[in-house]
């Protein structure tokens, strides 16, 4: 093996490098640690964040909610392919929540839409006793 300080070849029973006197870490914690990321894969925790927010916000102002469902199931689809059985879970579960952001973004805002028209016509149809 070699010293993972300096890089010299060194025995693999011997604790400490005779180059630079670092000391050896054992096998296991090298090859954990090139096998267990070979590639840092995105947090799905932050799409889920974007799909469960639009979530929220779509109660709150529908189009809001329809905005962040967008970034959210359009996120949630950069991922769609990723075969982590947990990963996909919490991908699916992000694209559910978008999706229903979406939809409820979408009637509040047609409630919101309705709501003013109401209001504008009321006030337009108000009789004038002033
Ligand atoms: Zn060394």
């Amino acid at each position: 093996m070699y010293c993972s300080n300096c890089g010299a070849k060194i025995e693999d029973s011997i604790r400490h490098c005779p180059n630079c006197g670092a000391v050896i870490v054992p096998n296991a914690v090298k090859t954990s640690s090139a096998s267990g990321n070979p590639s840092p894969l995105p947090d799905p925790g932050n799409v889920l964040f974007w799909g469960i927010l639009g979530f929220a916000l779509s109660f709150v102002f529908g189009p809001l909610g329809i905005v962040f469902g967008c970034i959210g199931l359009s996120k949630a689809n950069q991922y769609f392919t990723l075969p982590s059985a947990e990963f996909s879970k919490k991908v699916s579960l992000a694209r559910s929540f978008s999706i229903a952001a979406l939809f409820i973004g979408l009637a509040a805002t047609v409630l919101l839409a309705l709501w003013i028209y109401l209001l504008v016509n009321i006030f337009r149809s108000a009789p004038s006793y002033i």
